[in-house]
């Protein structure tokens, strides 16, 4: 269980840890792997979700899923990429959330995973929480809990002699 008022400092603004789907580069399953390794050039990640034309999320794209490819073949071209698709080497989503809010869960997946995706009760992509949104918020609490709470410890240490 997460401590009530840290909970309640950090989640204090769920919008302000969830980048909006807007702003999340992604690939579809039908793009090749030529356009994907441009998309993931692009941006600099070495993850990204993977959505349906409607916006459900259906898997995540690694980088090293497309590199593995092209090392594969020796000597082989980018174009060969053109020849395979996301959705012959893209991963399921094994985590995600559907609620902002659930902190314990959030915190609990972050620990192994560099972002979570969010999706709504369709599994339709809403954005993503990353680790680095989850310690800005961790930052905030780690300034602003004496300013809202009053913390006193519980045993004070002797000082050993
Ligand atoms: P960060 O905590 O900012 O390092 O982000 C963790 C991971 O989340 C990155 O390595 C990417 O896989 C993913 N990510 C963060 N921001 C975006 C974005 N705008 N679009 C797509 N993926 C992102």
């Amino acid at each position: 269980m997460i401590d009530a008022a840290v909970e309640q400092l950090l989640r204090q603004d769920p919008k302000s840890y969830v980048i909006p789907a807007e702003v999340v580069a992604n690939v579809t399953a039908t793009n090749t792997l030529e356009h994907a390794l441009m998309v993931l050039s692009k941006v600099g990640y070495t993850r990204i979700p993977v959505l349906a034309p409607d916006d459900h999320l259906q898997g995540l794209l690694a980088l090293s899923d497309v590199t593995d490819n092209l090392l594969r073949v020796p000597g082989a071209a980018v174009e060969n990429l053109n020849q395979i698709l996301v959705s012959d080497v893209m991963r399921p989503v094994t985590h995600w959330v559907d609620d902002p809010t659930k902190l314990e869960k959030i915190l609990n997946l972050l620990v192994d995973e560099p972002f979570l995706p969010l999706v709504d009760d369709q599994m339709i992509f809403q954005g993503i929480i990353t680790r680095r949104e989850i310690l800005k918020r961790v930052n905030y609490l780690a300034h602003n809990l004496n300013r809202q709470y009053t913390v006193t410890p519980k045993m004070i240490d002797t000082p050993a002699n």
